[in-house]
């Protein structure tokens, strides 16, 4: 474990200065302890549907605040804690913190979607599927409303796996979401025979949405394409209204992204919940009345 973490870490070194070296060190050091004294925590971003304005779930994302190297973006941290091997007691974590929310927002009255993020390290671990078993079970929280979000480079990484992977997490009842879709070179004939009811469309799709006639052929084709598999198609990097209505007109499912919320700590989004999250409610029967 040693010589090879030590490997790792000469790669590291390998790549950028001696202070992305350092500050890379100090993640990897800092990881185990961060994870066992709960120093990680996640924060939410609402799903809306597209064309009611209504909050459907929540995307659970990491975040973890260093004493000393502040907010650490979980892009910088994920891929390091890949190759520590630590990836695997983080989606733990993430598992059972983000259950434990969706709990406690049931017993509020509030019934959300929840979504974790997996990485294509969780795909080969044999126990992952026992596992959320195992937590939906404790806490008596029905399959179909965890989704999983697997990224579509992932998926292609070994598709073999994923495949077999997915197709068993799937039969638990969760649901499977094809995240940053559009990045990851899968083909069509491929994306038909992968088990998954999400599609997410990734962000650099959607953000020059408005301005980029390429973009826009290819959301709506694959938008189309999606719903002809009969998948739910989600648009994540939604920044303004006008991409709202642009999508709600290609037929888009979900979305998510700055313009409805950013990623909040639990209390922060149950105010948003009760307050703004009205707001798009109204803006999408203002939408209907016009056209
Ligand atoms: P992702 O799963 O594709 O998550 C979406 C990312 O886009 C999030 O970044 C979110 O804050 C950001 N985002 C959402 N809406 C907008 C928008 O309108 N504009 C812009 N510019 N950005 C938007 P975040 O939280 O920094 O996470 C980055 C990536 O890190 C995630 O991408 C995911 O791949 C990974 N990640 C986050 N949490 C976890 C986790 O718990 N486990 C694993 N394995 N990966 C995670
Ligand atoms: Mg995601
Ligand atoms: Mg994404
Ligand atoms: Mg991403």
């Amino acid at each position: 474990r040693l010589a090879q973490q030590s490997k790792q870490l000469l790669a590291a070194y390998q790549q950028g200065s001696d202070e992305d070296y350092m500050r890379r060190l100090q993640i990897l050091q800092a990881l185990p302890e961060a994870i066992s004294a709960r120093k990680l925590n996640l924060h939410y971003q609402a799903k809306l549907c597209c064309r009611s304005g209504e909050v459907l779930g929540v995307e659970a994302l990491i975040r973890w605040q260093h004493p000393q190297l502040g907010v650490i973006r979980p892009d910088e941290f994920i891929p390091l804690a890949e190759q520590s091997g630590d990836i695997l007691r983080v989606t733990r974590w993430v598992c059972e913190t983000a259950l434990d929310q969706q709990q406690y927002w049931l017993e509020q009255g509030r019934k959300l979607q929840v979504a974790i993020n997996l990485s294509a390290i969780d795909l080969q671990d044999e126990k992952l599927v026992e596992f959320i078993r195992q937590q939906l079970e404790k806490r008596k929280l029905a399959a179909a409303n965890l989704t999983l979000e697997v990224t579509e480079s992932a998926v292609m990484a070994d598709l073999e796996q994923a495949q077999e992977r997915l197709a068993q997490l799937r039969h638990l009842g969760v649901k499977i979401a094809l995240d940053d879709y559009g990045t990851g070179y899968a083909s069509l004939a491929q994306l038909k025979y992968l088990p998954v009811d999400e599609l997410k469309l990734d962000q650099s799709f959607i953000r020059g949405l408005k301005d980029d006639a390429n973009d826009r052929i290819i959301v709506r084709s694959t938008l189309q394409l999606a719903s002809q598999l009969h998948l739910t198609t989600v648009a994540e990097g939604v920044e303004e209204q006008s991409v709202w209505y642009l999508l709600q007109e290609m037929g888009c499912d979900t979305l998510q992204g700055y313009y409805f919320s950013r990623p909040l700590a639990a209390q922060e989004f149950e105010q948003w919940l009760g307050e703004q999250a009205l707001t798009f409610s109204q803006q999408a029967r203002d939408s209907g009345k016009q056209h």
